[in-house]
């Protein structure tokens, strides 16, 4: 670091994530310097984005000319790994960001993390490889940031962590109503605006089962002390007991901002006006409730295979990727999403203590067998 200005990376830079981030870094000229910037294909904004803060590196999936807007288009693990970067903010979606988040581990980065299938997939391996190499994973998911910043200053072991989920955009109906569900409506979430596969996750409570498992690796708990409770109002956005009785709770806004702000300005808080703020007035009553688990079949199953560990994990992550992307595709409907990702768990052979390779290569298994083995009902059926 040049004085107080960090070095950052963003992989992602076009999703919703990435752009929440640009947003930041743009009001804090001072703080921050864009070395590189990563994305899949949005190729139009990506340009946009070289133009205004313009990179030394870039690479992205899309049409780019090396040299366009002064940056130099390098293999995303190179960009993450240059040793004058300090933060590298992991926005992508899905499987395809483990390579970089770990080459960013591997030279000791600091990471802010919202990519949080990279953790569901090999989670148990990349916190010890951060803890070879000296890398700090900073929680850019609200649920574990919340989680994260209750522990911020307390020196005795949790007790329990109390995960919250709004219950997404079908929590008031029962599974069985659900079939017909298009897209559209599955991407209603009720509380919170994001990316599309997220946004299915959280209606499928795949995503909460998700963040159980990224909370027990980020915070090196059991899962017997993780719960999850519904609380509608998304502001509580997690919690903490301790064995003193003590339940700490990290409330704000229902926006990406906060979150992000305070990975990249970690351990600092900054005055940023154009963040939303909360009025404990105005916010009324917070309710919490026991979750439904009939209502919610994909979470159990992530669960259950959480819990087998091995490349379980992956291949939850790489069919669930797969299960969405038919479902926004029009393939399958809302309720073959937990019978898609079953199944191809149930073809899997577990490799039990798995290298990274074997995650990457469970993933992309279970990512084609779900694809496929859909496809081809299709046409039986
Ligand atoms: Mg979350």
């Amino acid at each position: 670091m040049d004085g107080l200005k960090k070095h950052l990376v963003i992989l992602g830079s076009t999703g919703s994530i990435g752009r929440q981030t640009l947003d930041i870094v743009r009001q804090f000229p001072e703080r921050f310097e864009l070395v590189g910037l990563c994305n899949g294909y949005n190729s139009d904004l990506f340009r946009q984005q070289v133009d205004e803060f313009k990179p030394k590196f870039v690479n992205t999936l899309g049409e780019f000319e090396s040299g366009y807007g002064g940056a130099k288009l390098i293999p995303t693990e190179e960009i993450v790994s240059l040793p004058e970067v300090d933060l590298v903010v992991a926005g992508t979606v899905g499987c395809a960001g483990m390579s970089s988040t770990l080459a960013a581990i591997e030279h000791g980065k600091s990471i802010a993390l919202a990519n949080k299938e990279v953790i569901v997939m090999a989670g148990e391996l990349l916190m010890q490889k951060a803890r070879e190499h000296g890398a700090t994973i900073l929680p850019v998911d609200s649920e574990p940031s919340a989680i994260w910043q209750c522990l911020e200053g307390e020196t005795s072991p949790p007790k329990r962590l109390v995960v919250t989920a709004s219950g997404g955009a079908f929590r008031d109906y029962k599974w069985d109503d659900l079939h017909d569900v298009t897209p559209e409506q599955a991407l209603k979430h009720p509380t919170w605006s994001m990316g599309k596969k997220i946004t299915i996750d959280s209606a499928t409570l795949m995503n909460k089962a998700f963040e159980v498992i990224e909370s027990q690796w980020l915070f090196d708990i059991p899962f017997e002390q993780i719960d999850v409770t519904i609380h509608r109002q998304s502001i509580v956005h997690s919690m903490v007991e301790f064995e003193d009785g003590t339940l700490k709770a990290q409330l704000g806004p229902t926006n990406m901002g906060q979150p992000i702000q305070h990975a990249l300005f970690f351990p600092e808080r900054v005055a940023n006006p154009s963040l939303p703020t909360i009025d404990a007035v105005a916010m009324g009553s917070l309710t919490f409730e026991e979750m439904d688990p009939s209502l919610y079949p994909c979470f159990s199953l992530a669960i259950e295979y959480g819990q087998m560990g091995g490349t379980y994990p992956a291949v939850l992550a790489g069919a669930d990727e797969a299960a969405v992307q038919l479902f926004l595709d029009g393939q399958i409907k809302f309720t073959d999403i937990p019978n898609a990702v079953q199944k191809t768990l149930e073809m899997h052979e577990i490799v039990a203590e798995p290298s990274i390779d074997d995650t990457i290569a469970a993933a992309n298994w279970a990512t084609e067998i779900t694809l496929s083995s859909n496809k081809s009902s299709i046409i039986l059926g």
